[in-house]
This record gives C-alpha cells, structure tokens and sequence, in this order.
C-alpha cells in the first residue's frame, strides 16, 4: 500500500511570522523540527494502518525543509522544485492508496493564519468553479486527476473547516487557529499525536469516501494583487483578462488548469 504526503510549513504547530518558515532565519530551525515531526507522524500512522511506501513531498518554499534522517526508511523524499505542472504534488501517480496533506495553510484572501497565500503573496485569490482555491483545492484536483483519495489534512482551522466541507469524508487535525497577525496554537507534542492517531483512523476505514469528483469543466480565475501581474498572465494561450487584475482560463482537463496555474501563478514576478 503507497501513501502520498504533501507538506508544507504555514499549517504545523505555531508559527506565526514569516521568518520562523524561512530558512535564512534564525527562528526557522525550531519550526524545521516540528515540520519533521508532524511529516513523521503521519508517516507513523500510515505504517500502522498498513503502508508499505511512503512518498513525501516537501512542498514548502525551497522543497528543502524536512530532516530526512529522521524519517521511517519506508519512506521516500522528494526535495527541491521539479518544475511541472503538478508543483506541491509532484510524485503521484494512479499507483497511490491515498494521499495526505500535513502543515496546510488558510487561502490568499482568508482571515484564518497570518501566513495565509496561495502559492505566492502576488496572488489575491483563486477560484475553480467559483469557488475559492486554497493549495488544498488545486492539489485535491490534482489527486483527483490520478483517482487518488485525499483522506486526510493537518494544517490550520480554517483550511481544516475548507477541505472537510469540500470532501466531507475527509479527517483533519487543526494544529492552531490564526487571530489577525496572531496564531493560537495547540501543544506541538498533541499535534503529533492527534496527526498519527488521525491519519492511521482514517487509512483503516474505507478511504473511497475521499475520491476527489472531477467536474466535466473548469473554469479558473487568479485575481493578483497587482494588475500588472494580470497583464502578464492574460498573454498566456487561452487565458482572457476578466478585469484588470484578473485572469480568466477555461478548460475540461485539470491538467491544463495546472499547466495555466504554473505560469500563472509560480511563474509570474513582480
Ligand atoms: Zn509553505
């Protein structure tokens, strides 16, 4: 049985500034180790329901941020950008059981986490279908594409409250909730305990009920912060300005949806 791990380092017990999830601070070596913990714990309890290969993608800023070392030797680490349409989830493919998403975080445009984005801070919001795309909604589509379930998410209350409305089905663990530029943060020992317990429940029961429905149609829509990113991404092939700082794509493969969130998203610059 071959788990998926998507993490990221927003959504883990705590942080609450910028500098304690970037790598050239100081404070990012506390915030590293409890990335790896979290990751390890849900590696944990995929062993304990019956895993046999795990693959973990690091999929925060530079790709380079869990201890490798301190991972179970079931599984395997993909670092760094591969530099392909499927971003954050790289790595999968139709072999999976299930895919997990650990250290999620509150979309662009949410109240729920200080560090709240989509994909990068040019971004002011996303929508699929109108409706609002945080990383979990594009990377779920992405799992979707491939038949993959999402079975489980950790990450902060408000994306935990977002994935279980968009797959009821699906088990979260609320590491913290965010308050303006504050975060209230449970212990980062129960994190842990809460995401091994949660992921091993979840993989034990019946993980079909977190199949992904894919709509016979997508329409995507990236409002930026500047709408001089706009003007930039609208030259994309197919994609139509439908305000000034907004972008409209349309289309009926996912694929092509990631292909225009790559360059319309990771890709642009100020
Ligand atoms: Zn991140």
């Amino acid at each position: 049985m071959k788990i998926f791990i998507s993490a990221d380092m927003e959504g883990i017990a705590g942080p609450a500034h910028w500098d304690e999830v970037d790598k050239t601070h100081a404070n990012y070596a506390e915030f590293r180790e409890q990335m790896t913990a979290e990751v390890v714990a849900a590696c944990e309890g995929a062993l304990n329901a019956g895993a046999t290969e795990i693959v973990i993608k690091d999929a925060h800023w530079t790709g380079r941020n869990i201890i490798a070392a301190k991972l179970p030797r079931e599984a395997r680490l993909i670092r760094g950008w591969t530099r392909d349409p499927y971003s954050m989830m790289a790595g999968l493919d139709s072999s999976f059981h299930a895919a997990l998403m650990v250290g999620y975080h509150a979309r662009s445009g949410s109240d729920g986490s200080p560090l709240a984005h989509t994909l990068t801070e040019r971004v002011a919001s996303v929508t699929i279908n109108d409706r609002y795309a945080a990383e979990f909604l594009i990377n779920a589509y992405t799992a979707g594409l491939f038949g993959v379930p999402v079975i489980f998410l950790s990450g902060d209350a408000t994306i935990c409250a977002d994935a279980a409305d968009f797959l009821p089905g699906m088990a979260t663990v609320a590491t913290m909730e965010g308050i303006g530029n504050a975060t209230n943060s449970i212990h980062p020992d129960l994190a842990i305990e809460r995401i091994r317990e949660g992921v091993e429940t979840a993989l034990k029961a019946n993980v079909s009920r977190c199949n992904v429905v894919m709509p016979a149609h997508f329409v995507a829509e990236i409002t930026y912060q500047k709408h001089i990113t706009a003007r930039q991404v609208s030259f994309y092939p197919g994609a139509h300005l439908s305000q000034s700082h907004r972008v409209q794509f349309e289309a009926d493969d996912y694929f092509d949806i990631l292909r225009f969130f790559m360059f319309g998203i990771s890709m642009t610059n100020d």
